[in-house]
């Protein structure tokens, strides 16, 4: 039996901003009660999806701030012509302040070290105080923040730097209702307050992800920091958002084979009957985690079919059974999953990982098409 299938020519990553516009103008709304404003988090390439669009698409969808991971990224937000604040984290001791000051990128400070060299470059940097809300990564620990309160006031004074904000960040966020949510929040009232104690007027407190956004109003404090719910993501868990993304190949080869058949390296997978197997110019290179052969599917020509034997560096084989397609036909990876196309958490599932990890994780030799 041969289907008719849809014809593509090489992998694609098809990205739809109209679902980043959709789920920015979803967080607006959910911040409407609490007035904070919401802060587009573009890091990683706009997770995947391309960091000047993603920026660009939220901006014009009510976002009013832009957050990313490095002054690099900033600049990269700002070539793009938006003109909204743009806060980098992350940054090394030796940031560039003079490159983040001329494109107005503020910048976050974790420590008093940090403080001191971006305030001995005298350039006016606007600082938002980074306090460890609970995870032992980024940020200032408690035992930390008076001093660097003190700095910053000092810093401050000399007009080497303006405090702007003061921000944490949450670990257990996608579980609603955890007492470490609770004692996050009061972690970070606090600071503000033993920071206006220090002299300082931080007018932008920020705590909230997409999970806290979309679950805890009482973190969304003055601005939140939205980055996987852009993009469809919701690691709470409680919000169907749109997805952006849909990843297709075509079939390249077709071949029938016997039963006892090895299929691939190390012949993970044999044929228990006769088949037909289909193979994709895609692999583990284009972002198929590898840990997901076996359990992986594919749809093609409207059938969800099995993913056999391991995914290679850029082949993965699949049984096409009695389904037999044309060479050139579309297989379509993951998509929103209209159509019973797997979805990118189901690839996320497969593989015992986070969606975040697979929309990042796309090659940069599959090719992208924008609407
Ligand atoms: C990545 C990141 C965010 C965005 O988190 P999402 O859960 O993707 O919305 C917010 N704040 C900080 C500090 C981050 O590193």
């Amino acid at each position: 039996m041969t289907a008719v299938a849809t014809r593509v020519r090489t992998p694609t990553l098809e990205i739809d901003l109209s679902a980043v516009a959709a789920n920015t103008r979803r967080f607006v709304r959910a911040t409407a009660s609490s007035s904070a404003e919401v802060m587009a988090v573009v890091k990683a390439d706009g997770f995947g999806h391309g960091l000047a669009d993603v920026a660009r698409t939220a901006v014009d969808s009510g976002a009013t701030w832009l957050g990313v991971t490095s002054v690099a990224e900033g600049v990269a937000v700002r070539e793009s012509g938006v003109d909204v604040p743009v806060l980098s984290w992350l940054n090394p001791v030796d940031v560039d302040v003079e490159t983040a000051a001329r494109h107005r990128i503020d910048l976050a400070v974790p420590g008093v070290r940090h403080l001191a060299a971006i305030a001995a470059a005298g350039a006016g940097a606007r600082v938002h105080l980074q306090l460890d809300t609970g995870m032992a990564r980024d940020g200032a620990a408690e035992d930390e923040w008076r001093a660097l309160m003190r700095a910053a006031r000092r810093a401050e004074a000399a007009g080497d730097v303006t405090v702007v904000g003061v921000m944490g960040h949450l670990a257990m966020a996608g579980e609603s209702g955890h007492p470490a949510n609770k004692q996050g929040l009061l972690a970070l009232l606090n600071g503000v307050e033993l920071a206006e104690q220090a002299g300082l007027r931080p007018v932008v407190r920020h705590l909230a992800a997409t999970a806290a956004t979309l679950t805890d109003p009482a973190t969304h404090l003055d601005v939140v920091r939205v980055g996987a719910g852009l993009v469809g993501i919701d690691p709470s868990g409680t919000t169907r958002l749109c997805t952006a993304l849909r990843l297709t190949a075509p079939v390249v080869q077709v071949r029938r084979v016997a039963a006892g058949v090895g299929v691939g390296y190390g012949h993970t997978h044999v044929t228990d009957r006769a088949t037909t197997l289909a193979l994709l110019p895609i692999g583990y290179a284009d972002g198929l985690p590898r840990v997901a052969s076996g359990r992986a599917h594919v749809l093609v020509a409207g059938l969800r079919r099995p993913v056999v034997g391991v995914i290679s560096m850029d082949q993965t084989v699949v049984d096409l059974g009695d389904h037999v397609v044309e060479p050139g036909a579309e297989a379509v990876v993951f998509g929103p999953g209209d159509d019973g196309e797997p979805t990118v958490a189901d690839w996320a599932r497969w593989a015992g990982t986070i969606p975040h990890e697979i929309v990042t994780g796309i090659g940069h030799r599959v090719e992208r098409s924008v609407r």
